[in-house]
């Protein structure tokens, strides 16, 4: 099991659980616009859950439909971090909120 960033932290962004996180597992680098978790490390402690001022942090098993992508997201980042902006990019794109609503 592993928690998960979604879509609400796309610009916003303020790193508040990369600082409570006990395992050191939650990254966010200049050139990204959310933070991520590293599913291969996260030990489920729920801390980040309790301090995300936007609600953007999940249990992998409690993900809304429309943010199950995130689940791939996060974990894809620590494989390939440019194919990670690119799509989290698309997704904060206006055209896109416009054409997913
Ligand atoms: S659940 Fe705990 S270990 Fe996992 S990312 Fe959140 S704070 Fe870190
Ligand atoms: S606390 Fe929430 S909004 Fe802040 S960086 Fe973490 S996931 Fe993003």
């Amino acid at each position: 099991m592993t928690f998960v960033v979604t879509e609400a932290c796309i610009g916003v962004n303020d790193q508040s659980c990369i600082a409570a996180c006990p395992e050191d597992c939650i990254v966010s680098r200049l050139a990204d616009r959310i933070s991520v978790i590293d599913p291969a490390r996260c030990t489920n402690c729920s801390v980040c859950f309790e301090v995300c001022v936007v609600g953007a942090i999940f249990p992998q098993d409690q993900v809304p439909l429309e943010s199950r992508e995130f689940v791939y997201l996060n974990a894809l980042w620590f494989e390939d971090k440019d194919a990670t902006r690119a799509r989290v990019q698309e997704i904060a794109a206006p055209c896109h909120r416009l054409a997913s609503h």
